[in-house]
């Protein structure tokens, strides 16, 4: 059901309420109206679970067991590397979140084990059982998600090196070779005009027509934070923005949670007035049901996700119709074939998928991938700029945006190779 036709259902339906009183057919009709809705959304609910029962990882391409000898995570001052190898001598690694750091102690004693012996041809089964093992879902967020993710994609890089492919051909086709990407920016802490130019700033930086703009002062519950003059910033910012750079500029609008209903609805209309693409984050991340009624209630498309961990919220909003744009974070949500199965329940439902990105490492290149096997990818993808601490080297791909577009690298595993040296200089973590 398209924005449109939801909200005339909608309408149709308080109709149906309002006229209950007076007519006992008409609440007949409507518990009709409720059974058929309520059968609809089971029926969705039936199509999402077969999708999470689908596995990704194309097994065929691997003729005999790749059996998971090694799994080390290495440190060098604040860099985490995970290197993995199979009993054949193959060997992958990843770059690990700069939160790892916090994190270490759980890849090491709560997922390292499962691991180990296991055939890497079985990932998207290990990926559903490791969850159980030693109630790891009592960790469910960053805490289980970053260590999960750096496994996996070190595991995925090693599995491309053995079949010659690259990360996206081992999980699915190549939609987007290119990924069109929009400058994220911050600076809701600034005051009007400083923000607006340190907007103007980050937008110069690059070759692109697409921006996301913060509106809002933090996240939920905070509106006892007041910095000063900023109460009515975003009402002005967001025509301001607009202003400035004309009809031709993708606009888009992240509040982190920060409204109630009322207030995000109140924004969202404002959004919609200036043509901005899409609302992130328009009440809290995990009231769902408030973030169904501002869907409900604006044309503008809403989107969540970066803090989701589980698949339960997707899923709910997905078969509900509560949500247009899913935004998994590849790391935070526990790696590649998670997010992707997230993207796929969206495609299933008609919607688009814009993952979060996580800044630092090499979780553009690794986004980037995510992004290029998804058919149902959104316009424009989140961008935090090329800085890296990591020295790597990628032959297949420029690393620059020039027309909008970063090219996704196309060679074995994630297309890239980490300086030698630099891994070297790493020593292995101990439990
Ligand atoms: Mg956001």
């Amino acid at each position: 059901m398209d924005k449109t036709t939801r909200r005339t259902f909608i309408s149709q339906a308080a109709g149906v309420g309002s006229a209950l009183g007076a007519a006992p057919w008409i609440l007949n009709g409507g518990a009709e109206q409720a059974t058929r809705q309520d059968s609809i959304v089971k029926s969705k609910y039936a199509q999402l679970d077969k999708i999470l029962g689908q596995p990704l990882l194309k097994r065929a391409l691997f003729k005999s067991p790749v059996i998971i000898e090694t799994l080390e995570l290495l440190k060098y001052e604040n860099s985490y590397l995970c290197r993995v190898r199979s009993s054949d001598g193959a060997e992958g690694i990843s770059v690990a979140h700069y939160d790892m750091a916090l994190f270490h102690p759980i890849f090491n004693r709560k997922l390292r084990r499962f691991f180990l012996g296991k055939d890497a041809r079985d990932l998207d089964l290990i990926l559903e059982r490791i969850l159980f093992y030693g109630l790891n879902f009592r960790l469910e967020g960053m805490a289980l998600g970053i260590p999960l993710a750096t496994i996996e994609f070190a595991i995925l890089d090693m599995l491309g090196h053995i079949s010659g492919k690259s990360v996206g051909h081992l999980v699915g086709e190549i939609h987007h070779p290119e990924v069109p990407v929009y400058v994220a920016t911050e600076f809701r802490h600034l005051a009007l005009e400083e923000h607006f130019d340190k907007i103007q700033e980050a937008v110069a930086q690059y070759d692109t027509n697409a921006l996301k703009i913060k509106v809002g002062y933090m996240h939920y519950g905070t509106t006892d934070i007041h910095y000063p003059g900023l109460p009515g910033k975003s009402e002005k910012l967001v025509p301001m923005v607009r202003a400035h750079y004309g009809d031709d500029m993708f606009l888009y609008a992240d509040s982190n949670g920060y409204y109630d209903v009322e207030g995000a609805i109140k924004m969202g209309q404002l959004l919609e007035e200036y043509e901005y693409s899409y609302f992130e984050e328009p009440v809290r991340f995990d009231r769902f049901e408030d973030i169904k009624v501002v869907a409900d209630a604006l044309a503008i498309p809403i989107a969540n996700g970066e803090q989701d961990h589980s698949f339960t919220n997707f899923r709910w909003l997905l078969a509900q119709d509560g949500i247009d744009i899913v935004q998994p974070d590849n790391y935070y949500f526990g790696g590649m074939i998670r997010s992707i199965k997230v993207a796929r329940m969206a495609e299933a439902m008609g919607k688009t998928f814009i993952p979060h990105m996580s800044g630092g490492g090499l979780g553009f290149i690794y986004n980037s991938h995510i992004v290029s096997v998804c058919p149902n990818a959104g316009k424009h993808h989140e961008f935090k700029g090329f800085r890296t601490h990591v020295p790597f080297e990628c032959p297949t791909a420029p690393l620059k945006i020039s027309n909008g577009k970063m090219k996704v690298p196309a060679g074995p595993g994630f297309g890239v190779q980490i300086d030698p040296d630099f891994v070297k200089k790493h020593t292995v973590v101990g439990p």
